[in-house]
């Protein structure tokens, strides 16, 4: 990811350690990836106790979740910078986004 908006010139990074906050982003989006996955093989495969249908589910969530990893801590990241970055559509005309740590 890059340091700094190359249009704006906004700093991502707000203050040292920001990042660690995409943690819980991250985490929250794999919870609702979970829950997604496990509701539609609900739907169309269905759960039972006399197969191995609830392992299959885990291991391919499972999987894919490690697989989509580097686009879940990237979508975590852009989600957390609007927690405290809005759009402003006069950006040319306005200072960037700093916390005031003074
Ligand atoms: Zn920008």
């Amino acid at each position: 990811m890059k340091k700094q908006c190359p249009e704006c010139n906004q700093h991502y990074e707000l203050e040292p350690g920001f990042w660690y906050g995409t943690g819980y982003v991250s985490y929250a989006l794999s919870v609702l990836y979970i829950i997604i996955t496990f509701v539609l093989w609900w739907i169309f495969i269905g759960f039972s106790v006399s197969d191995n249908r609830f392992f299959w589910w885990m291991g391919i969530t499972i999987g894919t979740l490690v697989i989509l990893q580097p686009w879940l801590m990237r979508l975590s990241r852009a989600l957390y910078l609007y927690f405290f970055i809005k759009y402003n559509p006069d950006y040319k005309n306005s200072p960037v986004v700093k916390f005031d740590n003074s």
